[in-house]
C-alpha cells in the first residue's frame, strides 16, 4: 500500500490518503511534543518504537474483542489503518491520581482511584484541550448520547485488558487517553495511537517514570525506556 496525499499532519504523526479510500496510513515521526506543543524536540527511533508499540497494543486490544483501526504494520514507522470519522475529543481513565487531576484538584500524585475517574477533553491545543462533560459533547453535536456512552464503555474495556497486561509485566497503568471514530459502517472503533506518548506507566516496585513525563520533566532517556517498556511486554525492538 503506497501513501498518496498527505491528508493531516499533527504533531507527532503524519496521516496519508492511501489507493483505498476506507484507509489511510499513520507515520509515526520522531518529534515529541509536550505542554500543547511548546516543548518539541526529535528523539532518535521515537517514530519507530511507537508506531510498533501501538501496533502490538491495538493488536491485544482486538484480540481482546475491541474494534480498532488496526490493519498492517508496514514499515518502520508506517502503519496502514481503517480511515475514522474522528471524534474531537479525548477520553481518559486514571487509575492512580497524576498530571492535571493533581494540579487541578491539588491531591497528591500516586494516590489510588477506585473506582477509576473517567474524564472527557475537548481536542482543542489553542483552548489547551478544555475539560468537558457528556452534555456539552452531545449539545454540541460532537458525538451521540449512544457514542458517548459506548466510548465509556470501551474506554473501561481497554482499561481491564491493559491493566492486567502491564502489571503482569512489572507496571502500573497510571492513566491513558483514547480517542475514538466513526468507521464507513458507522461503528465505534478506536483509532489514533496507544503507546507511552499519551498513557502513563510506572514501574510497580519503584514507581520509576517509563512514559513521556519523562521527556516532559526532562528526566532523560525518554526512547530508551519506551524500549524497556517493550521488552518487559515481550515486544522485542
Ligand atoms: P495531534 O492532532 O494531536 O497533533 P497527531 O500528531 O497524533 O496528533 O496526529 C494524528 C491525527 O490523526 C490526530 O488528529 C488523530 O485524531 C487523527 N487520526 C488518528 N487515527 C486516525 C484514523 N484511524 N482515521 C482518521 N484520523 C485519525
Ligand atoms: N494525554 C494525551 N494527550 C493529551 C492530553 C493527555 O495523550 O493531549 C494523556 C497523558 O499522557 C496522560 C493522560 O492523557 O497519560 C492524562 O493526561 P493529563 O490530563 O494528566 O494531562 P497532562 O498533565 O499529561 O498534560
Amino acid at each position: 500500500m503506497q501513501k498518496r496525499e498527505e491528508l493531516y499532519r499533527g504533531k507527532a504523526k503524519t496521516v496519508y490518503y492511501t489507493d483505498d479510500s476506507d484507509k489511510l496510513i499513520l507515520e509515526f515521526r520522531n518529534d515529541t511534543s509536550a505542554f500543547d506543543g511548546e516543548k518539541i524536540e526529535q528523539l532518535d527511533r521515537k517514530g519507530e518504537v511507537n508506531n510498533k508499540f501501538n501496533h502490538f497494543i491495538m493488536t491485544k486490544l482486538e484480540e481482546a474483542g475491541i474494534a480498532t483501526q488496526v490493519e498492517q504494520l508496514l514499515s518502520d514507522n508506517d502503519s496502514l489503518v481503517k480511515k475514522l470519522d474522528m471524534i474531537p475529543v479525548e477520553c481518559v481513565v486514571r487509575n492512580v491520581a497524576a498530571g492535571s487531576l493533581v494540579r487541578r484538584l491539588g491531591v497528591e500524585e500516586g494516590e489510588s482511584l477506585t473506582p477509576p475517574v473517567f474524564e472527557f477533553f475537548l481536542k482543542n491545543d489553542a483552548l489547551h484541550d478544555p475539560m468537558i462533560n457528556d452534555y456539552h459533547i452531545m449539545s454540541f453535536g460532537w458525538a451521540t448520547e449512544a457514542q458517548v456512552c459506548e466510548m465509556k464503555k470501551l474506554t473501561f474495556r481497554v482499561n481491564e485488558v491493559l491493566k492486567t497486561l502491564f502489571d503482569d509485566a512489572g507496571m502500573l497503568l497510571v492513566d491513558y487517553k483514547l480517542e475514538f471514530g466513526v468507521d464507513n459502517t458507522g461503528a465505534l472503533v478506536l483509532g489514533d495511537e496507544f503507546t507511552p506518548d499519551g498513557c502513563r506507566l510506572w514501574d510497580k516496585e519503584t514507581r520509576k517514570k517509563m512514559d513521556k513525563d519523562r521527556f516532559r520533566q526532562g528526566l532523560g532517556s525518554v526512547v530508551e525506556t519506551y524500549i524497556e517498556v517493550a521488552d518487559r511486554l515481550g515486544l522485542k525492538l
